[in-house]
């Protein structure tokens, strides 16, 4: 294998993936690699999560624009995709549900958001308990919005058909091998891969999810940002409540400017019902067991000590809300009460199988907020992609020609074509569609 690349994307999570399949089809004749330290691609947050398409009535159109457009034209994106590949799509819509009058007002605020993001008197509808009761008569609430285009999928499938295509247009996918260091030298990046050997870049993206802050820190960017990791568990219902209802429910969750949604009912592409996630800290992001979690506790603790982490955790707000969290990771009844107030007749003893937690990674800035959007930072030999959180599933294609367009716009890596056709998509007319 050649030692030295043109470009090197670290992390093979569905972003890292979709930006190797654009370059791949702009690039015919530059290195280019794809590190991932697991033994496949999505073996993280991009196969561990709720498997939804989202439409984009979550996002406010102005602080969370980049999620917004993204989310809009990658449901149509996937949607072409999974045609072309034969894997499961399906639309099969969310109902967002307010359990007060509160609750009521932000559904009305969704409503407004999601027609400014692009969807059409079809795509969504406000509904009052009593219309809601006729489709779903086992849903409790004061008010819904019920979103018919919202869809569902197999991250871990999509991802792996990406990585097949970019295979296919010459990317080099290193698997099983972490970046251990990374080090400027001269005008090339030294990049050491498990604590063993070195290869050598000329431009180094970082997709790298949880670790991505780490990354940049590494090599001296985003240093005035830290994070947070949460991790989002999921219980399994049995069959008898696969009928329960006919679409995924989510709540308006209470505090929206914290990580905390309150865990939804959910029905995967495969027709199976769940219900989570929650959001509870830990201290890694793979911290999905004890040993974990022991491990990386003392290190990440004195890193929030000394950085705006420090801030959000001695915010009272944070510590209920987190305490919350850790009280239904300690008790399945604790989280599965979250969704009985809207599904009454779920019953906790016969839920006994727990699903595949995944992680959140959210960046906090030194007055201790979390930041509620994508953070991209730059320079001629690099580019990092932090807080790449929910919906980042729905939205990796477009937003992955996004940053192969804005490299090659702004000559940090220059693209050989611009008007390639990448699979379905002509790269620069979905450009001019994406106008992001
Ligand atoms: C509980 C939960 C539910 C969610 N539900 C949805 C949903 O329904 N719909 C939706 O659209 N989005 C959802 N999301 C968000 C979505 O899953 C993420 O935004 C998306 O998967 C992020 O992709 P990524 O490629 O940036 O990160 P990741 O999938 O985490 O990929 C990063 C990769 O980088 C690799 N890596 C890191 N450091 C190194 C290193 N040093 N060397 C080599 N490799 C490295 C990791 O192994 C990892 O595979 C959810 C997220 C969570 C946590």
């Amino acid at each position: 294998m050649a030692h030295n690349f043109d470009l090197v994307i670290i992390g093979g999570g569905i972003l890292g993936t979709s930006i190797s399949y654009f370059l791949g089809f702009l690039n015919k004749t530059k290195k280019i690699a794809i590190i991932e330290q697991a033994h496949n691609v999505a073996f993280h947050t991009s196969s561990r999560n709720t498997g939804k398409v989202h439409a984009p009535y979550l996002y406010n159109p102005e602080k969370k624009k980049m999620f917004a457009k993204t989310t809009f034209h990658g449901y149509e994106m996937l949607e072409e995709y999974s045609r072309l590949k034969k894997f499961p799509f399906k639309k099969d819509g969310v109902i967002e549900v307010s359990l007060d009058e509160k609750g009521t007002k932000v559904l009305e605020k969704y409503f407004k958001w999601g027609k400014q993001n692009g969807l059409q008197d079809n795509d969504i509808k406000l509904m009052d308990k009593n219309e809601l009761k006729k489709i779903e008569p086992e849903i409790k609430c004061e008010s819904a919005l019920y979103v018919y285009k919202d869809g569902s999928t197999d991250y871990s499938k999509v991802t792996e058909a990406v990585m097949k295509d970019s295979r296919e247009n010459g990317i080099n996918f290193m698997l099983d091998t972490k970046v251990t260091n990374i080090k400027k030298i001269d005008d090339k990046w030294k990049i050491t891969l498990n604590n063993d050997y070195e290869i050598f870049a000329n431009f180094v993206i970082n997709a790298a999810g949880g670790e991505a802050i780490d990354i940049a820190h590494k090599i001296g960017v985003a240093e005035t940002f830290t994070d947070m990791h949460f991790r989002g568990e999921y219980w399994r219902t049995p069959k008898e409540y696969n009928n329960l209802t006919k679409t995924s429910v989510y709540s308006v969750p209470k505090y929206p400017d914290y990580p905390f949604l309150d865990p939804h009912w959910i029905i995967r592409v495969d027709g199976s019902c769940e219900i989570g996630p929650n959001a509870v800290p830990v201290f890694s992001p793979y911290g999905y067991n004890k040993t974990e979690n022991i491990k990386e506790f003392i290190p990440k603790i004195l890193e929030m000590l000394r950085t705006g982490a420090r801030k959000t955790i001695f915010d009272k707000q944070f510590q209920e809300l987190a305490i919350n969290e850790i009280q239904s990771a300690m008790s399945k009844s604790a989280m599965i009460n979250r969704v009985k107030r809207f599904l009454p007749k779920i019953d906790a003893k016969k839920i006994t199988e727990r699903g595949t937690a995944g992680i959140r990674s959210s960046v906090i800035n030194e007055n201790g907020q979390f930041v509620p959007d994508v953070i991209l930072e730059g320079d001629s030999m690099s580019f990092h992609i932090l807080n790449y959180n929910s919906p980042g599933a729905t939205g990796a294609l477009p937003f992955s020609m996004y940053v192969v367009n804005h490299l090659s716009k702004q000559g940090m890596f220059e693209s050989e074509r611009s008007d390639a056709q990448c699979g379905p998509w002509k790269f620069s007319d979905m450009i001019e569609k994406l106008a992001l």
